[in-house]
């Protein structure tokens, strides 16, 4: 396959009409029968992968406004796949971590394969002590010569099964304040001494699992920020996160509320029926709130920059979560008894995105996997004390172990 090279540019110079045309290029030069990876693998090197990083590592260092002049072109010429079903963890939350906090090494290592999806990643945050207050965390890792030694157990981690590198925050000093003490790493997931269980959701689907590390090695050249900084590199996933699951923009009257509008049709309760206008005036309140949730995160994308993003992503994080179990409910209510039936039976299953599509039973499916929605990411309340206290300028609520070194805090 011979593949051109776009000439170099900079930046400033690439007007929307010179991006299209490289993107049609992009379209035109793989072939049609290429591999995802291949075509995202060269998506990549164009700096067309993600238009806001630098020029080298997937960008071209431009507004991240452009990124929809690129997908515009991908979606018309059915090429756009969605982040979420590639590497939601890794390119979500892996890729602006990686950029913000790792060696030139590790970055020119990690994004490429993690944006094409041939290396899948995972979030090895919660324990089984240690969610909402993921700081009060108890996995260890003890320096070794240029090795750390991992021990400990982590919980819920989506996609571990799938994964080739690992996320991990773990703590390295315990005699220092619980925020103070940790460490972030990249963990090679197929290295010796980890174990990965699944756990099964609510759905029947094993989306995640618990992680056992015994002795299990970590080169120190895979730390990102200085050791006992952490938590702070762990604040770019985690605002990575709000925005990865909160701020998506689908199509108009696309997903839950598209479905609820197709159930709407088909099964409206005939109009001499009482309950007719009350649904209707429900159904459409719902999708007033889904376009304006949708017109919201196009706003808050438009000024997204490469990095940490603000608190104000817990917005669209929190409104979502709640709208999407909301617009579920709705749609089971108007399927009456026949909501209560589970098409696909119960079957046990892995799955292979963090988010599970299924056909037969999509409807119940949605409805029990959006119960997930308000807990994973950071609960609702949690997200709620965020834009209390970090947006509004709250007061906070009382810390008593802030300041207290975390092996003196009793659990
Ligand atoms: C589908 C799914 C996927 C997940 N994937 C991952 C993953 O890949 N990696 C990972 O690390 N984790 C993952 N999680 C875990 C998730 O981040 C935690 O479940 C979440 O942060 C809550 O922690 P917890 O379950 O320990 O609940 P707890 O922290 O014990 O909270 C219990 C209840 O107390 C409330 N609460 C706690 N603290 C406060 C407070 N200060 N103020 C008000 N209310 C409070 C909570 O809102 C909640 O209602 C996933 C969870 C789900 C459901």
């Amino acid at each position: 396959m011979t593949i051109t090279q776009s000439p170099p540019s900079t930046a400033s110079k690439i007007t929307d009409e010179e991006l299209r045309h490289r993107t049609r290029e992009l379209i035109a030069d793989v072939p049609a029968e290429a591999k995802m990876y291949t075509f995202r693998g060269e998506q990549f090197d164009r700096g067309l992968a993600v238009v806001h990083y630098p020029q080298g590592l997937g960008g071209l260092g431009l507004d991240p406004k452009s990124q929809s002049v690129i997908n515009d072109e991908l979606q018309a010429a059915g090429k756009l796949i969605s982040d979420m079903l590639v590497n939601p963890i890794g390119i979500g939350m892996g890729m602006p971590t990686v950029l913000t906090h790792a060696s030139d090494e590790l970055k020119q290592r990690l994004l490429r394969p993690c944006f094409t999806g041939e290396e899948i990643w995972c979030q090895l945050f919660s324990e089984p002590s240690a969610g909402s207050d993921v700081a009060g965390l108890a996995t260890k890792a003890e320096l070794d010569g240029d090795e750390w030694i991992i021990n400990g157990q982590k919980v819920w981690t989506s996609l571990a099964h799938k994964s080739r590198w690992g996320m991990l925050v773990a703590r390295t000093d315990p005699d220092k304040p619980k925020h103070r003490g940790m460490t972030y790493f990249v963990v090679d997931m197929k290295s010796p001494g980890i174990e990965i269980r699944p756990l099964y959701q609510i759905t029947g689907v094993a989306e995640f699992n618990e992680v056992f590390f015994t002795d299990a090695k970590v080169p120190d050249s895979h730390r990102l920020g200085e050791r006992g900084n952490g938590w702070n590199v762990a604040i770019t996933t985690l605002m990575n996160e709000r925005v990865a699951l909160g701020g998506g923009v689908a199509a108009k009257g696309s997903g839950a509320i598209g479905s609820l509008v197709e159930t709407w049709q088909t099964h409206k309760p005939d109009e001499s029926d009482p309950t007719h206008s009350l649904l209707r005036d429900k159904v459409a309140d719902l999708w007033i709130r889904a376009e304006c949730l949708r017109l919201t995160n196009m706003r808050a994308r438009a000024n997204a920059k490469a990095g940490t993003p603000g608190p104000e992503g817990s917005v669209g994080k929190l409104l979502s979560a709640e709208l999407n179990k909301t617009i579920t409910e709705c749609t089971i209510d108007l399927l009456g008894s026949e909501g209560m039936l589970h098409p696909p039976g119960y079957p046990l299953a892995r799955s292979d995105n963090a988010i599970p599509i299924s056909a037969a039973g999509q409807l119940t499916t949605s409805f029990l996997r959006a119960r997930a929605n308000s807990i994973e990411g950071g609960t609702s309340e949690i997200m709620r004390n965020i834009l209390s206290e970090r947006v509004l300028g709250l007061p906070k609520g009382p810390q008593v172990d802030k300041d207290m070194p975390w092996n003196e805090i009793p659990r």
